[in-house]
């Protein structure tokens, strides 16, 4: 068993902690509860209220109200787990400590990280003074999704611009997801020739696996859209709605262009939470480094990390922690000595392309792109728009979420045993 060298005298203790009570978090503690119900796990998290994110694509859209998508983070706290309500500032791994604000300490056999990334407002210069009003808003926050909705609704003609940063980001497809789904609207209203959408993304594909990319194109062309590669949003101008974009061209150098706007969907870079980039967890990009197949730290074995703020190669999604939370409930017992077989993570991520209302083209994906739908293609081919996975998305995936995955009911994402392939 780790020593607990170095303990101060006020530092509480738990066998289990996990930092970040979000889709991964609340999901691990599940995972663990449910094979070991007599396991001490000290949840930490400062949250009053626990999101469900991926909703917030269709709250933009009108579909779901904003309050289904957010519940009191005691009630999505599991039963048997100790929540400390504070937010974690520090790592000492040597030690097994983490330090809290204000500076209290909480030593751990084993940790698990998951405090989700930084949503980086900040690095768009103009954003913060102007998100909310003069039309520009955001599915990526709770309280401007609802907003995104009304300025749909009441756009009648005019500019409307939907833009993408560089990766990595969480929900790759959410920022077109706004923009099928707001021309969507415009279309079935009429007013899609006096609105025009234009879509800002700094990468250089519309989707980075290229199955799903025809039937996104499709779309593209059906509404119209004005498709812009490699253009990063820098500045907005909430008064006067203007919209800087630095273009990177073919040459490697880089222009400015600005455009006016009626409405401007942003969606903001991501990075690693500062607490994290600052810590000896992190790599040199600021996520923290661990094997991608066990989720266990490189370099500290009592340490496993998953969700958003790992620095694995998969699309950062809920679905990404559904699959992820169970291998690190396994391998957490199997450090603690009452597991014996390892479990690996294929790097599987999911991403229901709204495409239209009532159609979803369904990625499905594990490491390097592989398409790894989880129906058989005669039921649903995620690479045609169908109906069906929009029913999945709007019926099915909620509850499942707070009913299956936050209550450790592991559906569709049993872990698998480690192979020689992903061991190291
Ligand atoms: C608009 C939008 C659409 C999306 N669509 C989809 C989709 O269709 N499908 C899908 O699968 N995914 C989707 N996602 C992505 C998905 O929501 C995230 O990938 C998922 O929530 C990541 O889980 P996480 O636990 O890593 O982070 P989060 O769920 O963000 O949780 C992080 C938790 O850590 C806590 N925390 C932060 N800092 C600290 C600290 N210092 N100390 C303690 N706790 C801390 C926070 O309070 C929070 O509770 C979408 C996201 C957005 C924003």
């Amino acid at each position: 068993m780790p020593g607990l060298t170095a303990m101060p005298a006020n530092a509480d203790h738990h066998k289990v902690v996990i930092v970040g009570a979000g889709a991964a978090g609340i999901a691990t503690a599940s995972s663990l509860i449910a094979r070991d119900p007599s396991l001490d796990i000290a949840l930490i998290d400062p949250a009053e209220v626990h999101y469900y994110q991926p909703g917030w694509t269709l709250v933009g859209a009108g579909v779901f109200k904003a309050p289904s998508t957010a519940r009191t983070m005691a009630s999505a706290i599991p039963r048997g787990v100790r929540w400390i309500k504070a937010r974690v500032q520090g790592f000492d791994p040597s030690a097994q400590l983490v330090t809290l604000e204000g500076g209290r300490a909480i030593s751990y056999e084993q940790l698990v990280v998951c405090p989700g990334l930084t949503l980086d407002w900040d690095a768009i210069d103009g954003l913060g003074e102007t998100l909310g009003r003069n039309g520009v808003t955001s599915n990526y926050r709770y309280d401007l999704a609802p907003y995104t909705w009304e300025l749909v609704q009441k756009l009648k003609q005019g500019r409307a611009l939907f833009t993408q940063p560089p990766m990595p980001i969480k929900c790759a497809g959410a920022p077109q997801k706004a923009l099928y789904l707001s021309c969507d609207h415009w279309l079935r209203s009429g007013r899609l020739g006096d609105v025009k959408a234009s879509f800002f993304n700094a990468g250089a594909v519309l989707f980075g696996v290229p199955d799903y990319v025809p039937a996104l194109m499709a779309y593209i062309d059906k509404y119209g859209v004005d498709l812009n590669y490699s253009h990063r949003l820098v500045a907005v101008d909430g008064p006067n709605q203007r919209a800087t974009f630095v273009r990177t061209l073919a040459d490697g150098s880089t222009e400015t262009r600005a455009e006016s706007f009626d409405l401007l969907h942003v969606v903001p870079p991501q990075v690693a939470p500062d607490f994290i980039r600052q810590s000896p967890l992190a790599d040199a990009a600021g996520w923290v480094d661990v094997d991608p197949h066990t989720l266990r730290h490189r370099q500290f074995a009592n340490i496993h990390a998953l969700g958003d703020v790992a620095n694995t190669s998969n699309a950062k999604t809920a679905a990404a922690a559904r699959k992820q939370a169970p291998v690190v409930a396994n391998n957490v017992l199997v450090a603690l000595g009452r597991l014996t077989t390892l479990a690996q993570y294929d790097g599987y991520g999911s991403c229901p392309l709204t495409v239209e209302r009532g159609k979803i083209v369904l990625a499905e994906f594990t490491y390097g792109g592989k398409v790894a739908p989880s129906f058989p293609r005669w039921l649903l081919d995620g690479r045609q728009p169908t109906r069906l996975a929009w029913l999945l998305k709007a019926r099915v995936l909620p509850p499942l979420y707070w009913q299956g995955m936050l209550k450790g009911r592991e559906w569709l994402a049993r872990p698998q045993p480690l192979d020689a392939e992903g061991a190291q």
